[in-house]
């Protein structure tokens, strides 16, 4: 049986089934799986890449494109700063847009400043940058001046994508490639040693690896469930952003630093939460990450909040939308924000860890980033993945 590849709708251009035997087949056409081909074929390996849909649909094209490289820790700290060296090489050989514009932290309380101070305390003056209120101010391009800002902190290791562009992009380039085949339009429905079984029959590998995110549990719900993968649900916005707001940079706020261990792990952390769930338990509420970064054509995507469950029911509240895009404008000091585009992202998560590694199989390996930062780890996986630093259970 042959397996056909993009219709002209595709990103990539129609390729030619894979004759015999890859030395990778990866399944997935998400970041995960693009940067693992990308990786793969570096190292001069053959490669297949096996996507259900037509293009890349999942979470790496709803996402901020923010490489939240600075607030990581620890093991993922370290992976992050591999990938950041990842996503430049992709960009310099694919043409896909990155820019080493940073993040910027925006703090508006005098809580907020303190575990920007220790973050800097920690990691250095180069990394984190503090920034007074009237260069914030400036560079949010704020109409009204400083209002309530108190200061910031700027982290220049941070990267920017724009996630619309990038895995297509990436696909599109890998797919040109001599050693690399992409496969559209093609659900795998199981693998075992050396095959992966898909609807337009099996495709051969000395290696498989499984980059299906969240969908993990269709195909080894055991493994799901014995990680605790559940779907995480994110409300997001596309706005037509201020005039004056011309940063590439990624715009975090409070409700950011509580989401990363770069923050919480600091000693004003935890006094960092009280005040927050003091003065907006509404977003709490949501569990939101009140955040944006803005595109190349000069729109802005604003997010986010977080719903867990086994599944991810499609209705989103306006409530949650409302609010969310009230805080941003806040930060902003900017009125109403024009709305353009809205959508639901999806992504795995655990209570268990940001990682699932998984060895299903000899030669089958699952791989799962099961927190919000895949975008900001997954150049450094597929380095860690093919020089065998990646700790897998069995
Ligand atoms: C709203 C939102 C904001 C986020 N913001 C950030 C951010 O700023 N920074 C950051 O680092 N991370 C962010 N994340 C997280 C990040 O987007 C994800 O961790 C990352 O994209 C996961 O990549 P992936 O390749 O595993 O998953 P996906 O992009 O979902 O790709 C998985 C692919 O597998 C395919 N697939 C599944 N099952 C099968 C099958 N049986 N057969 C064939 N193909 C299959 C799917 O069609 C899909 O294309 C955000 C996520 C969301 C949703």
């Amino acid at each position: 049986m042959s397996i056909t590849t993009a219709p002209p709708s595709a990103p990539s251009p129609a390729a030619e089934p894979p004759r015999g035997r890859s030395d990778l087949v990866i399944v997935g056409a998400g970041i995960v799986g693009l940067a693992h081909a990308f990786e793969a074929a570096r190292r001069g390996l053959t490669v297949t890449v096996v996507e259900r849909d037509w293009q890349p649909v999942g979470a790496s094209v709803r996402n901020f494109g923010h490489c939240c490289v600075t607030a990581q820790r620890g093991d993922q700290l370290e992976l992050a700063y591999r990938a950041r060296a990842g996503w430049l090489e992709a960009a310099k050989s694919s043409g896909l847009w990155a820019r080493e514009a940073g993040a910027l932290v925006v703090a508006r309380s005098a809580t907020e400043m303190a575990v920007l101070e220790e973050l800097r305390t920690e990691r250095g003056a180069d990394t984190v940058r503090l920034r007074t209120r009237g260069e914030v101010a400036a560079e949010l391009g704020r109409a009204g001046g400083d209002g309530d800002i108190e200061g910031g902190a700027f982290l220049p290791d941070d990267l920017r994508v724009n996630p619309r562009e990038a895995a297509p992009r990436l696909a599109e380039w890998l797919s040109i490639q001599p050693r690399v085949t992409v496969v559209w339009g093609t659900q795998v429905n199981g693998v075992e040693e050396g095959i992966v079984h898909t609807s337009r029959g099996p495709v051969h590998g000395d290696r498989v690896l499984l980059c299906v995110g969240h969908d993990l549990d269709r195909l080894y719900p055991q493994a799901a469930e014995e990680h605790g993968i559940e779907r995480c649900r994110l409300t997001m916005a596309r706005v037509v952003a201020p005039e004056a707001f011309r940063t590439d940079a990624a715009i975090l706020t409070a409700t950011s630093m509580l989401r990363y261990e770069g923050f919480t792990a600091m000693p004003s952390g935890p006094r960092l939460r009280e005040e927050v769930t003091g003065h907006s338990p509404e977003l709490l509420d949501v569990v939101a990450n009140v955040m944006f970064t803005r595109l190349p054509d000069g729109t802005a995507l604003v997010g986010d909040s977080h719903a867990y469950g086994s599944t991810a029911p499609p209705f989103e509240e306006e409530s949650t939308s409302r609010l969310l895009l009230a805080a941003a404008a806040e930060v902003l000091g900017a009125g109403e924000l024009r709305v353009t585009e809205r959508w639901q992202g999806v992504y795995a998560s655990s209570g268990r860890g940001p990682l699932l590694v998984r060895d299903l199989a000899p030669g089958v390996r699952a791989l799962s980033v099961t927190s919000g930062i895949g975008m900001t780890l997954s150049f450094g996986l597929a380095a860690a993945t093919f020089d065998d630093s990646l700790a897998a259970t069995a």
